[in-house]
């Protein structure tokens, strides 16, 4: 029999859960472009959204976009075509991410970590051995979704400024966003990507990019931008319509609204952080005690790099693949695929999952997962350690 009749769960890496107040501030009749309440409501977006990035003063511009888009949108704005970029690989998203670059006829060179941390070392190494400054910018995935590794972003700009190299700091927080500490103004980033359908809890089709002045200027005379992508025109804008080279993504726009009230005014960003370091914490002890047993792992093994958004996990014989399927089916659940772990031809493709704690989540809906897996494994047979369960319940009783 089946048991996920009742409210299903998509527990993947986004898009997120959606809150039914973000749905219903978008279930609305168009509204007016021209003047009004939407008019009205965009210098506070822009507000907020500096806020969630913790920057006083940095420039942001929204594209009606998904991440990719932004990605597309930061490299138009910085590089001429032949322009040479550091780009740091700790998995699938930065290797993406390295590769919109090079489409676009940007040198790249990458410094792959595979699936390990990135070093900020190699990347201080690199820096110094470009003695003419040719490197324009260094690109670091502050979450990669698909290890789940998180990286030091503060510790990179030490490096670069230990090297006395001028590139920019370029940083994909999509996955982080919202979910894990994140300081623009402190950790010296010089372009900030994010996305609305991850920790910003908004249906996909926005992205944003904040900017410092510095990253503003280096971006003059920039060979492959076009008018619409131009982050001078959708960050400067007195009218309205100018911020989005266009008829506005209105609803979209009401949605965004809610969700950031939600996060910054209501729950407060740092309560929002403390969630989701609790929420991964009990993820991480639960694997840890299945791991016990059977052919279980983490992606990641130092507790301190691991996202607080998104766990990866390996199970081995294709046992992610059948839990994967037994949740969808029997509980209601559907979780992330394994993403770069194994190549999609490999056998071992099978054995990694991903489970989201991201965004709109709280303790039953995590401890849910976690005890639909405990299920999943005992009626397919894998075996796991004891105990996972008791684990869960520990850890969310220790952190509130
Ligand atoms: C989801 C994600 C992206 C891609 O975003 P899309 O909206 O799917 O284009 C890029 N980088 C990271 C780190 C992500 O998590």
């Amino acid at each position: 029999m089946s048991l996920a009749s009742g409210r299903h769960y998509l527990a993947i890496p986004g898009p997120s859960v959606i809150p039914d107040r973000v749905l219903g501030a978008m279930h609305r009749a168009a509204p007016n472009i021209y003047q009004g309440e939407l008019v009205e409501m965009m210098p506070g977006l822009v507000r907020d959204l500096r806020r969630v990035a913790r920057t006083e003063a940095a420039n942001v511009a929204i594209y009606i976009a998904n991440g990719h888009g932004a990605w597309e949108a930061a490299n138009a704005n910085l590089f001429s075509r032949g322009d040479r970029i550091l780009s740091a690989v700790t998995g699938h998203f930065g290797n993406t991410w390295a590769l919109s670059a090079k489409n676009m006829g940007v040198d790249v060179e990458v410094i792959d970590f595979g699936t390990q941390p990135l070093q900020p070392a190699r990347i201080e190494e690199a820096l110094r051995a470009d003695d003419a400054h040719r490197i324009k910018a260094v690109f670091v995935t502050h979450t990669d979704t698909a290890t789940t590794i998180r990286n030091d972003i503060a510790a990179v700009r030490k490096a670069m400024d230990a090297a006395g190299h001028p590139a920019l700091l370029v940083v994909d927080a999509i996955a982080s966003l919202g979910c894990d500490p994140l300081h623009f103004d402190d950790w010296g980033i010089d372009v900030l990507i994010g996305a609305s359908q991850k920790g910003l809890m908004t249906s996909p089709g926005l992205s944003f990019l904040w900017f410092s002045d510095k990253a503003l200027a280096a971006s003059e005379g920039s060979g492959l931008v076009t008018p619409y992508w131009d982050w001078k025109l959708r960050s400067q804008s007195t009218e309205f319509y100018r911020y989005f080279g266009g008829t506005a993504p209105t609803h979209h726009l009401y949605g965004l609204r809610e969700a950031l009230a939600m996060l910054l005014d209501e729950e407060g960003l740092e309560a929002a952080w403390a969630r989701h370091a609790a929420l991964a914490s009990c993820v991480w002890a639960t694997f840890e005690a299945w791991s016990r047993n059977g052919d279980i792992a983490l992606n990641v093994g130092d507790r301190s790099l691991r996202s607080h958004s998104v766990t990866g996990a390996r199970i081995g014989n294709g046992g992610a693949v059948r839990l994967r399927e037994w949740l969808e089916k029997k509980a209601g659940v559907t979780l992330g695929i394994g993403l770069g772990m194994a190549a999609p031809t490999d056998p071992a493709y099978g054995d990694y999952l991903r489970i989201a704690h991201m965004g709109y989540v709280n303790a039953h809906m995590t401890l849910g997962v976690l005890a639909a897996l405990e299920a999943g494994m005992r009626s397919l047979g894998i075996p796991h350690g004891t105990g996972g369960l008791d684990a869960a319940a520990q850890a969310i009783a220790e952190a509130v």
